[in-house]
């Protein structure tokens, strides 16, 4: 862990990254940067007005021609340097992932950063591996093939809970195929997305390629999504503003890649190891202060293991040590603003009228009073159909229902509108298939809840969107397919000729 950096210093010149270059915004609206363990501010930066956005659109289409133009293995040559860069600044990202966000240092260290470093290596291999079909002879008498293209100046929006790999998993994919991109990260979270593009021209990617804006989403979101020149749109975040895009997506028809929220199930099953889905469900629950749309937040539970799930769940929530994120022993920091403590504690204080708030429900006092913290959080005896059940929290906060049969487990767990992530408890291969087939979300795990890897996609089914991140599969969002067809016959008056003039 490095000492870190004085945040105002690193940022002097503003908070848009443009053409290779730290500029400020022209907005006239100002935004601040809260440490949320603390409440401090720790920058200040003029957000970016339509004339940004304008100007990176403009700097992101000048560098298209070029990048699209290298080869494969430049483009990849490219990122690995990029992720040897990304790699040797570990400490530093850590660093300001936990200042924006109040992370856990051992969470921005063991997961965020690495993950970041992991991904960009990935995607400097998978440039070489864009793929199509094979050419062939369908006709008979043509040869067709085809060309798998980028598509132009990809516009993204991220969020603030994991502002640094949601700003990977947007800008690797789309550089790695070949197009140039426009990124705006949430407004309180921009440090690490201008981290990301900085490191990116220190590895030698070229000015303009990728860009940050840092804007408000009303603002600089939606010029962006609705510019006449960003050819698509990749957004991450709420399901209720993945609306509001698709909208402007489609009075432009710009394509649309959307990540949108999740109220993941954690499905046990009465012969599931009992010790490990309590761990599962604390880890999967309380990770990133649960501020994580994959979070485990609905744990059904079969009759027979519930009293003693409950009571397990409960103890070791209680022994999670809420503290200074910079601290290596801390385990959860706060929530990423004290609105959104506030908004979580909501949503507790609601459901003490109708449900059994087991532990937590409360912000700690003491040392930790000026932060954004809460405490790990369970609720029982709540209707299937109540708020607590139903709503996306964002926040540590788990609900626990129990079932009896097979049946209503798989059903209650597709009693949402969300369909992200889903966990399935159980050591039967046959309920852990029939879980895997019968569970409508992008990703089950089966006797785990959390872990994602490059290689494999990540994204949703039903209201929390579609197309996917991470993985091969993600080029399918920022590539075009194009049809080659060539004519193998030389003859001027073709066989399918007399279907518009004359009889053979
Ligand atoms: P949010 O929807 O409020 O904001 C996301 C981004 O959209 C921000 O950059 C914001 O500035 C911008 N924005 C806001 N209004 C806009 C508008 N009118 N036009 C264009 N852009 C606009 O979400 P959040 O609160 O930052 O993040 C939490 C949400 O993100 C949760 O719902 C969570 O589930 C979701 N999320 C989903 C995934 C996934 O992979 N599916 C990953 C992380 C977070």
């Amino acid at each position: 862990m490095g000492n870190g950096f004085q945040v105002q210093d690193r940022f002097a010149e503003g908070a848009q990254y443009i053409g290779g270059r730290l500029l400020p915004g022209t907005s006239g609206h100002h935004q601040e940067v809260v440490d949320p363990a603390t409440g401090r501010t720790v920058y200040r930066y003029e957000l970016a007005g339509t004339d940004d956005v304008d100007a990176a659109v403009a700097a992101a289409r000048e560098a298209f021609p070029a990048w699209s133009g290298a080869t494969p293995g430049e483009r990849s040559g490219l990122l690995h340097r990029f992720a040897a860069v990304l790699d040797a600044q570990a400490a530093d990202f850590a660093y300001a992932e936990s200042l924006q966000c109040g992370k856990p240092v051992k969470l921005s260290t063991e997961f965020d950063v690495p993950g970041t470093v992991d991904n960009t290596s990935f995607f400097a291999g998978a440039a070489r591996n864009l793929e199509g079909k094979s050419a062939g002879e369908y006709s008979g008498d043509h040869t067709s093939y085809v060309r798998r293209e980028a598509i132009g100046v990809v516009g993204s929006i991220a969020p603030w809970n994991y502002p640094l790999q949601m700003a990977a998993w947007k800008i690797l994919p789309a550089v790695a195929a070949g197009n140039t991109i426009v990124l705006k990260p949430a407004e309180i979270t921009p440090l690490t997305s201008l981290m990301f593009a900085q490191a990116a021209t220190e590895a030698g990617i070229p000015d303009g390629v990728i860009n940050i804006v840092c804007g408000a989403g009303k603002v600089a979101g939606e010029h962006l999504v609705g510019h006449p020149d960003v050819v698509m749109t990749s957004f991450t975040g709420s399901t209720a503003v993945g609306k509001r895009v698709a909208e402007i997506a489609a009075s432009t028809v710009t394509r649309l890649h959307l990540e949108l929220g999740g109220k993941a199930p954690f499905l046990v099953f009465d012969d599931a190891d009992l010790d490990a889905a309590v761990n599962g469900a604390v880890a999967g629950s309380l990770i990133n202060t649960g501020q994580d749309c994959t979070a485990a937040t609905r744990a059904y539970v079969q009759r027979p293991l519930y009293d003693a799930f409950v009571a397990g769940v409960a103890e070791l929530m209680e022994s999670v040590r809420l503290g200074d994120p910079f601290d290596p022993s801390t385990d959860l920091g706060p929530l990423i603003s004290h609105a959104q403590r506030d908004r979580v504690a909501a949503f507790v204080e609601r459901a003490r009228a109708y449900a059994t708030v087991v532990t937590g429900g409360e912000a700690p006092g003491g040392d930790l009073a000026a932060g954004a913290y809460y405490r790990p959080t369970l609720i029982k005896d709540a209707a299937q159909d109540s708020e607590i059940v139903n709503s996306e929290i964002f926040g540590p906060v788990l609900v626990v229902l129990p079932f009896d049969t097979d049946d209503e487990g798989i059903r209650l767990a597709n009693d949402t509108p969300y369909g992200l992530a889903a966990s399935a408890w159980t050591r039967d291969l046959y309920r852990a298939n029939r879980a895997t087939r019968e569970i409508g979300a992008g990703c089950v795990w089966i006797n785990d809840h959390i872990p994602i890897i490059s290689e494999m996609p990540h994204g949703g089914y039903k209201a929390s969107g579609f197309g996917k991140d991470m993985s091969s599969y993600s080029f399918d969002e920022y590539t075009q397919v194009k049809h080659v067809m060539y004519d193998n016959s030389a003859v001027a008056r073709k066989d399918w000729h007399r279907t518009v003039f004359g009889d053979r």
